[in-house]
């Protein structure tokens, strides 16, 4: 049996070996993807030819997104943990995914008072909140509109992400969170699984409802930091 300091101690030297196997790995991959299209532009193909340049390009970033989701689930843990400003935190957010929402069509607004504060690590929980955003854009299919807004209730940070997009059934909404699962050709399946354990890590929470042909929203609860700071300092 292994005791629980044991456990963790062998996570963590898993975590550290994915993590360095997964930069070694995008390096290679960067530099081939790089030849690969110089080469696809000075040998065009025929007419009727498959264009084998651009799909062996294509399933080079597939490989990149996996190990991309891999780095994300290598490191779970919360270093740096510091109080973030959720509305400095969205601003963020928005600059990464609003080009996605422009290219991928369909509406993203997002409502944030300025004056709630949770504690965490500002890159992980922005990896999770884009993750979540970037479902309900795919989920648009290229029409409709994805809601973000927040409040505080109960010393509890809670944020809703909502979207008018394909929704899905109860067996889907039961087994979210599992890894590999997907129902996009080009989805990994790795997203929820990893934001879920960055969520829970910070001591949130998340739910999703939804319903097929009408839309998905999900709620993400923290405790608000001044919470967070007095049942840390009990533990
Ligand atoms: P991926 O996006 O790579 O498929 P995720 O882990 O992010 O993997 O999501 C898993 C699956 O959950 C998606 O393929 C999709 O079927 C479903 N899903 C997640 N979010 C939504 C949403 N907002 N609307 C509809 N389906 C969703
Ligand atoms: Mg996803």
């Amino acid at each position: 049996y292994y005791t629980e300091l044991q456990r963790s101690e062998k996570l963590e030297i898993i975590s550290q070996l994915a993590a360095s196997v997964a930069h070694e790995v995008r390096n290679p991959l960067q530099v081939t993807r790089g030849m690969l299209q110089v080469l696809g532009q000075k040998n065009q193909s025929k007419p009727g030819e498959d264009d084998f340049y651009q799909l062996a390009i294509d399933e080079l970033d597939r490989a990149s997104v996996i190990v991309t989701d891999f780095l994300g689930f290598a490191k779970p843990q919360m270093e740096n943990v510091v109080e973030l400003n959720l509305a400095e935190e969205f601003k963020h957010v928005q600059g990464i995914i609003v080009p996605l929402a422009n290219m991928q069509g369909g509406k993203l607004e997002i409502q944030m008072p300025k004056s709630l504060c949770i504690m965490g690590n500002s890159s992980k929980l922005k990896q999770a909140i884009i993750n979540l955003i970037k479902n309900s854009i795919e989920a648009l299919e290229g029409s409709g509109v994805v809601r973000v807004w927040a409040y505080e209730e109960k010393q509890e940070v809670v944020i809703h992400i909502a979207d008018s997009g394909v929704g899905m059934d109860e067996n889907m909404l039961e087994r979210l969170g599992e890894p590999y699962l997907s129902s996009k050709s080009k989805g990994t399946g790795l997203g929820l699984m990893i934001t879920i354990r960055i969520i829970e890590a910070m001591r949130g929470s998340i739910n999703f409802t939804s319903e097929k042909g009408v839309g998905t929203e999900a709620t993400i609860r923290f405790p608000s930091a001044g919470t967070f700071q007095q049942t840390s300092v009990g533990a």
